[in-house]
């Protein structure tokens, strides 16, 4: 009888340390996402970003606001993407110019908070998934410049913002163009600024129909203007995107 229970116990072993081994190999990639300021101080980020990330496969981690270099480096560090959100305008003194008119809202606690995160996140060489304002921060770090308010800048703009419904046309060949099949598609709209001059290097996959820039991707990064978490709330067909960044990921590459 004790024979019996030992040679069950040797034969249970390895099933056990299998086990084991692939619970540890089987760790999701964990996304770290940027998140914004309520007028209280708050950290704030939407519910839409995270339950993306969860049904896409990732395991999302909200960073807080931060003002030190050094707090980006580790935050980033122990992540396998990075996720930027969106927000507010930005001041538009980081590319050199001054505020156009008083539609322009700024603030400098997120900008600066973003500023350390978007450079972490580039210098780490992980992926990044950069929506709307996240877009418009990943252009502006790699050189680029923001329309500041669209409908005062872009001559004969359709309506963007405001939850706003609009056309895209996609690039053939992009990733954008990969996950759908479609060299068009029916975007939301919640920006008040925009890709004005495009940063050196980076290749745009999208447009509007008044032309202003609507998505763009480096090896790096995928950028979008629309919101493709607040679509895929309806339409799941939109986390294509977050299970494409996902796939990106590399667990254990910190
Ligand atoms: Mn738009």
């Amino acid at each position: 009888m004790r024979r019996i229970r030992l040679i069950l116990l040797i034969a249970l072993l390895p099933l056990v340390a299998c086990c084991g081994r692939r619970d540890a190999d089987a760790q999701r990639p964990m996304v770290g996402l940027s998140c914004g300021r309520s007028e209280s101080g708050a950290n704030t980020l939407g519910a839409a970003y995270t339950d993306a990330i969860l049904r896409a496969g990732g395991l999302p981690l909200v960073f807080p606001t931060i003002a030190d270099e050094s707090d980006a480096r580790e935050l980033v560090a122990s992540v396998d993407g990075v996720v930027l959100t969106g927000g507010p305008d930005f001041d538009p003194a980081i590319y050199g110019e001054e505020i156009l008119n008083e539609t322009v809202e700024i603030d400098p606690v997120r900008d600066r908070s973003d500023l350390l995160l978007a450079r972490a996140a580039l210098d780490s060489g992980k992926p990044i998934l950069a929506i709307c304002r996240g877009g418009q921060l990943m252009n502006i770090v790699l050189g680029g410049t923001l329309y500041q308010d669209i409908p005062t800048q872009v001559p004969d703009t359709l309506r963007h913002g405001g939850g706003a419904i609009h056309m895209i046309g996609v690039e053939p060949g992009s990733t954008l163009y990969r996950l759908f099949g479609k060299d068009s598609l029916e975007v939301n709209s919640y920006h008040h600024q925009g890709v004005k001059d495009p940063a050196p290097g980076i290749r745009i996959t999208a447009r509007a129909p008044d032309g202003l820039v609507e998505a763009f991707e480096t090896d790096q990064v995928f950028a979008t203007q629309f919101h493709p978490e607040r679509m895929a709330q309806a339409d799941t067909a939109w986390l294509r995107v977050f299970r494409h960044f996902i796939g990106r990921l590399e667990p254990g590459r910190k």
